[in-house]
């Protein structure tokens, strides 16, 4: 934007110029056709007349030379635009991309999401009332996970290795009991990889 500002500013400095240029041109203009003319005849108006053609002549060679170092400021000022119109493109069409990769990726979130939601319902409605109750508030106070795997002795909820003691009495549990870790209280679920 301040690139396009300068661009325009320049634009108007130059137009101004040219017109600072033109009028010293036309005056210049009218003298010479006054002295052209023949309608002055005294010396010393004939010597003002040149003198002022004169002065309007290198007038005119200094204004055009103004002309000329404004266009040059114009035409970097355009490269610059240019350059940076090119730029802003470029990153516009990365941000498209990206805003199309992302919303992509929403939707299948939201698809993967809903699928979750639908299998959840399905097995916790497989699952005696009391026991998702437990569950439940056991996954609000253990950041979302209310069971874990017991695996290679191990409770893979808290990562704690079980006691021996603790072990022996859930090798003894029947297989329908629910068993907890002593450590962080999750349902453990038993399998044949739990080491016992
Ligand atoms: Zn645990």
């Amino acid at each position: 934007m301040a690139a396009q500002t300068e661009e325009s500013d320049t634009a108007r400095e130059q137009t101004k110029a040219e017109q600072d240029v033109d009028q010293v041109r036309q005056r210049a203009a009218r003298d010479q056709q006054r002295l052209d003319s023949g309608a002055v005849t005294s010396p010393k108006d004939l010597e003002n007349l040149q003198r002022e053609i004169t002065s309007l002549a290198k007038r005119q060679g200094d204004l055009e030379d103004v002309v000329l170092e404004v266009m040059e400021r114009r035409e970097s000022a355009q490269e610059r635009v240019a350059e940076l119109t090119e730029r802003v493109t470029a990153v516009q069409s990365k941000i498209d991309d990206a805003t199309a990769r992302r919303d992509a990726a929403f939707e299948q979130i939201d698809g993967e999401v809903a699928t979750v939601t639908k299998e959840r319902e399905v097995v916790a409605g497989s699952i005696p009332a009391d026991l998702l109750k437990l569950y439940d508030k056991l996954r609000g106070q253990q950041g979302g996970v209310g069971a874990a795997k017991l695996y290679a002795r191990s409770c893979q909820g808290c990562r704690q290795e079980l006691a021996i003691t603790e072990l022996a009495e859930i090798r003894k549990a029947a297989p329908d009991t629910v068993v907890r870790c002593e450590n962080c209280r999750r349902i453990l679920v038993r399998t044949s990889e739990s080491g016992l």
